[in-house]
């Protein structure tokens, strides 16, 4: 079969590679859709600690169960899509609410999806691996992965009906934050980015927008009438500006971060703004079995409006200028169709 590998930093290559045998409990699936994510662009800049190479990339996906393990309850032809990742359910993190934060989670994880087929392990076929009802195309049930990690993101925010909401970052990740903060009735929404042509598509969806930068700190004062934004989204994962968004907040506001930064980062924060003015500083990880449901249902239901999340289509073999798409911003998400 045909996938795109890294095997060093910066290097990508289409290689020809044996197709995957399903193991007891597993399903192989042949992908029709699978989307680039800004984790992968990430893995090939700058590699993972977690991930050795030689490595497939991709993780977000959609396809049709090709072959089936023994006693894995799937029928060849079923499409499907599901979470990155399989939670235990019995450790102490999943016995307290926690799935997302399964230490053995990514060791069972569906990776390599930027081919023509993935295997799915066996713990995913049992909690996570999720029919695709019919009529919703597979590029965007491919969207499971970010909606589902946006909605763990709002789930530790409250309430926002009604709230102001500042969204720093503009892609899409930023724009799913953009579309959900809307649909839960928040007030208005700013979205500070740095390039015009995706601020665009956060317009379409009712945001204001500003360009990142000097001009933001006067933007956001005009906004909120010099309160700060009651809710601060930090999508950029820009260390200086995690630092910047405790500034922002409204008092007795909330800050998440979402976006994840290097282990050894360390913030230098506003502390008078924790304590006297009670800015609630969040973060949010990964997403739990029941988002990636909940991820799926908005979906299927066409409550997500993806035409400018999911902006091109590509075989395999054009990765390259895929790429040079997405870093300049003319795409957001751009769906392989192996
Ligand atoms: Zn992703
Ligand atoms: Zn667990």
């Amino acid at each position: 079969m045909r996938a795109l590998v890294c095997d060093r930093p910066g290097h990508v290559e289409l290689r020809e590679l044996p197709e995957p045998e399903p193991g007891p409990g597993e399903v192989v699936v042949r992908v029709e859709a699978t989307l680039t994510c800004g984790t992968d662009l990430k893995l090939v800049r700058r590699g993972h600690p977690k991930v050795p190479f030689p490595t497939v990339l991709g993780h977000e996906f959609c396809g049709r169960v090709a072959r089936i393990g023994a006693g894995a309850g799937f029928a060849a032809g079923e499409r499907v899509t599901s979470a990155v990742t399989g939670a235990c359910g019995e450790c102490r993190d999943c016995r307290e609410g926690r799935p997302n934060l399964c230490g053995t989670a990514f060791d069972h994880r569906v990776w390599g999806t930027w081919a023509e087929y993935v295997r799915v392990p066996a713990r995913i076929v049992n909690r996570g691996l999720l029919r695709v009802p019919d009529g919703l195309p597979p590029r965007s049930a491919a969207l499971l992965d970010p909606l589902a990690s946006v909605l763990r993101g709002l789930a530790r925010c409250g309430d926002v009906a009604g709230k102001t909401a500042l969204v720093l970052g503009a892609g899409p990740i930023a724009l799913l934050f953009t579309i959900l903060l809307k649909r839960r009735g928040a007030g208005r929404v700013l979205v500070a980015g740095r390039n015009a042509g995706r601020l665009v598509a956060h317009e379409a969806e009712g945001a204001e927008t500003v360009a990142s930068g000097e001009a933001l700190a006067g933007r956001l004062r005009e906004f909120t009438g010099g309160h700060g934004a009651d809710l601060v989204i930090e999508a950029t994962g820009d260390r200086a500006v995690a630092e910047e968004s405790v500034a922002l907040s409204a008092r007795g506001g909330t800050v998440l971060l979402f976006a994840g930064l290097s282990h050894d980062a360390r913030l230098a924060v506003l502390a008078h703004r924790i304590h006297y003015d009670e800015v609630t500083l969040a973060g949010s990880f990964h997403y739990t079995p029941a988002e990636a449901r909940e991820a799926l249902g908005l979906l299927a239901r066409g409550e997500i409006p993806t035409e400018h999340l999911v902006t091109g289509e590509s075989p395999l073999e054009d990765f390259d200028a895929v790429f040079g798409r997405i870093a300049g911003g003319t795409d957001m998400k751009v769906a392989f169709l192996p």
